[in-house]
């Protein structure tokens, strides 16, 4: 842990922890004390796609750990850039499923809202790291559209709020947003798909959660934590807090070569959420993005690994193994192979 600005991070303003979020890959490694010789390859992946990591995320990161598992989600790797077949900029086809800005609708029932194009963190792996956000920031005319294709249509009966991370959009923007669609009577569901409890857990105020919470809306969130490490007492903190309002916790992480892809990661990870009242609900094969092919396990691998879980833990606490197959109705599960069957 890096300790002596903590204090000052825990009584920062979320959104001064925002815009003050660390984008230098020098910074980084001289912030935690490791080898300049990764620099080069940090600064040549950077060009691709932007270092960032937000203060009170890199505090949980341990210094002189250039294998640290949070670490690993966000320094940029020379790795990214070496060309791998298969791996693409858009491999789950959303941009051809976002016909109206804002919107992603490719399943029953659901439909995404990209609420804000902005991310409080960039994590390497991310299947939307070439996603054409300039598009999808919406003016007022854009986010109108966007309400009446909702209200146009009654087979929608939830709404996703969605990214970048919709909760780096601010208070009054996601206030004003979930009262436009707490009026539309076929909707009865709000899900919000955030990391930013995790990564900045300043950003659950008592505003947000009156944003969020005030209509006659079930609100769920779901969070984004890949590995134990990752949860702190400052955002079980965030989380309780959430509970009191009755969000409904869930998390989605991803299986990450050299971050979680062994049973004792999945395992601490799995108690530590389900310890605070969050469900472990996904755990999403790699999608297969470019410049992120060193991230890739093997289906074989991510089989056995979930079997074991399903013999370590209750199943509540096993998340579901699915990936996302462009053109299918829903994420696919994936069959485990339970150990010792
Ligand atoms: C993942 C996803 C959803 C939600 O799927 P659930 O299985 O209900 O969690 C909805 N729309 C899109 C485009 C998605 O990628
Ligand atoms: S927070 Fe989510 S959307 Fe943003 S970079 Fe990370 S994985 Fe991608």
């Amino acid at each position: 842990m890096i300790h002596g600005s903590s204090a000052r991070v825990e009584s920062a303003s979320w959104q001064n922890l925002l815009a003050g979020s660390i984008t230098d890959p020098r910074v980084l490694l001289t912030r935690l004390q490791l080898d300049l010789s990764l620099l080069p390859g940090a600064l040549a992946a950077d060009r691709d796609f932007r270092l960032r990591v937000p203060e009170p995320y890199l505090q949980r990161m341990q210094p002189g750990n250039a294998k640290d598992p949070l670490l690993l989600q966000v320094l940029p790797l020379s790795a990214e850039l070496d060309e791998q077949p298969g791996y693409v900029s858009d491999p789950l086809g959303e941009q051809h499923s976002n016909a109206q800005p804002g919107i992603i609708h490719k399943y029953h029932g659901r439909l995404l809202l990209v609420v804000t194009a902005g991310c409080a963190i960039n994590c390497r792996y991310c299947f939307r790291r070439h996603f054409p956000y300039d598009d999808n920031n919406l003016s007022t005319a854009e986010w109108e559209q966007a309400l009446d294709y909702i209200r146009a249509d009654s087979s929608i009966n939830e709404v996703i709020y969605s990214g970048g991370d919709p909760l780096a959009a601010n208070d009054r923007r996601l206030s004003w947003l979930t009262r436009q669609i707490a009026d539309i009577p076929h909707i009865k569901r709000l899900r919000i798909h955030t990391r930013l409890p995790v990564v900045i857990p300043q950003r659950i105020t008592d505003d947000l959660i009156t944003a969020l919470c005030g209509t006659r809306l079930p609100v769920t969130m779901v969070l984004h934590c890949n590995h134990a490490n990752e949860v702190d007492a400052q955002m079980l903190s965030a989380t309780a807090h959430l509970r009191q309002a009755n969000v409904t916790l869930l998390n989605q992480a991803v299986l990450l070569r050299g971050i979680n892809d062994n049973l004792e990661a999945q395992i601490a990870l799995s108690e530590a959420l389900g310890d605070n009242g969050i469900l472990p609900y996904y755990l999403h094969l790699l999608d297969h993005v470019r410049g992120a092919a060193h991230f890739h396990c093997a289906d074989s691998e991510a089989k056995q690994l979930v079997g074991q879980m399903l013999t370590r833990l209750p199943g509540y606490l096993v998340p579901r193994l699915v990936r996302e197959v462009a053109g299918q109705p829903g994420k696919v599960p994936i069959p485990v192979e339970l150990a010792g069957s």
